[in-house]
């Protein structure tokens, strides 16, 4: 395995933003992140391990320390009656795994079809869209505690799953490195369709498989969203969809008739960011080389020579005018990485 110096980021995220990792190493096997992990112990280096770069804001400066990107791949499964428990590597594609286990017929993640990155990535973020989060179908992870060199199993129940959140992003879960995820998928699939897009999508059409599903949500993304490949630098979703109080709920919307709110557990709704955004007047805004997306306010782009500090300044703007006009707090969904 090559450790290189200086390696330059920007190309390995798709917000095609980011100054050099000090150090850079790229692991295939279990065995080549234990040496990596054993190289940046020796040399009391920080590791940050990177996916599909697609979550991720780093800094202009770079990052210190070792930047390990993972490239475990590969996928299989046990059959087990009316449903499988497919192993998946931490660095295969996490698009490649919708598709193929729909090719397959398994249900259970075509309505995650399209989105960009690996499955270590999705199991940090509990990716989610189209009303299905990826904890509904995990079974299980395993993991590289980076301190004591231990593989260990968590459970689903152990990767303490939350909205775009998980074990690893918290204090202990920090240590570890996700190795690969095993998951529950249906047999016979259940097909969901809640979301209003995917409702008008079928509506008057009969139940349909998960092939024409996946079909449905990659056709509707690629409408409303920007992707990696279409020449402009993104990172999705820049900020998470904030939670309130219904108390605080209603009277916002009496002061805002026609908020969106959906019901997000006891006595707490989930607001839309994309529409406060909108609403504040910045959907299609572009200051110098950074703005937000025309199609989706949500949605903050690099038109080509946008930095990361100017990411996160537009960033800034956008959440003190939401907060001004709705006193509702937003939070970044995207990571920063380094000083930025
Ligand atoms: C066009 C577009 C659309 C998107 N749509 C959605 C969407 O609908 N829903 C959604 O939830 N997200 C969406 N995203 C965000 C993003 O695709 C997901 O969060 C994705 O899961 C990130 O995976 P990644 O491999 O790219 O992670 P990275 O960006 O490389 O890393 C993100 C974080 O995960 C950590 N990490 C990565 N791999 C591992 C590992 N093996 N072990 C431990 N930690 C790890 C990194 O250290 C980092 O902190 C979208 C992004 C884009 C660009």
């Amino acid at each position: 395995m090559r450790i290189l110096k200086n390696v330059k980021l920007a190309p390995y995220t798709t917000f095609r933003i980011g100054g050099p990792a000090e150090l850079f190493a790229e692991a295939k096997s279990l065995s080549e992140i234990k040496e990596s992990v054993k190289f940046a112990r020796k040399n009391k280096l920080k590791i940050f391990v990177l996916g599909g770069g697609s979550n991720i804001l780093i800094s202009d400066d770079g990052v210190r320390g070792l930047v390990l990107r993972l490239l475990i791949r590969g996928a299989d499964f046990r059959d087990k009656g009316s449903f499988v428990l497919a192993s998946v590597g931490a660095g295969e594609i996490w698009d490649k795994v919708v598709a193929w286990a729909v090719r397959h017929n398994f249900g259970g993640i075509e309505n995650l079809s399209l989105i960009p990155g690996t499955v270590g990535g999705a199991v940090h973020q509990n990716i989610g869209a189209y009303g299905t989060e990826l904890k509904d179908v995990l079974h299980s992870v395993n993991a590289l505690n980076i301190k004591s060199g231990e593989v260990l199993r968590l459970s689903k129940k152990g990767c303490r799953f939350g909205y775009r959140d998980s074990i690893f992003q918290h204090k202990i879960g920090k240590n570890y490195i996700v190795l690969s995820a095993v998951l529950r998928l249906d047999k016979k699939p259940k097909p969901k369709i809640i979301y209003s897009d995917l409702v008008k999508y079928f509506q008057n059409k009969k139940e349909p498989s998960i092939q024409k599903i996946r079909e449905a949500v990659i056709r509707i993304r690629r409408s409303k969203l920007i992707y990696p490949d279409q020449f402009f630098g993104t990172a999705g979703s820049f900020f998470k969809n904030p939670v309130i109080s219904s108390g605080v709920y209603k009277r916002l919307i009496g002061l805002h008739p026609g908020l969106k709110g959906r019901i997000s557990g006891r006595n707490l709704v989930k607001l839309s960011a994309g529409q406060l955004i909108e609403l504040s007047g910045w959907k299609g805004k572009r200051i110098g080389s950074v703005g937000v997306s025309k199609k989706h306010a949500l949605v903050l782009v690099n038109y080509g020579r946008g930095r990361a500090q100017d990411i996160k300044k537009f960033a800034s703007l956008i959440g003190s005018d939401v907060e001004r006009k709705f006193g509702v707090k937003l939070e970044p969904e995207v990571r920063f990485v380094g000083e930025i």
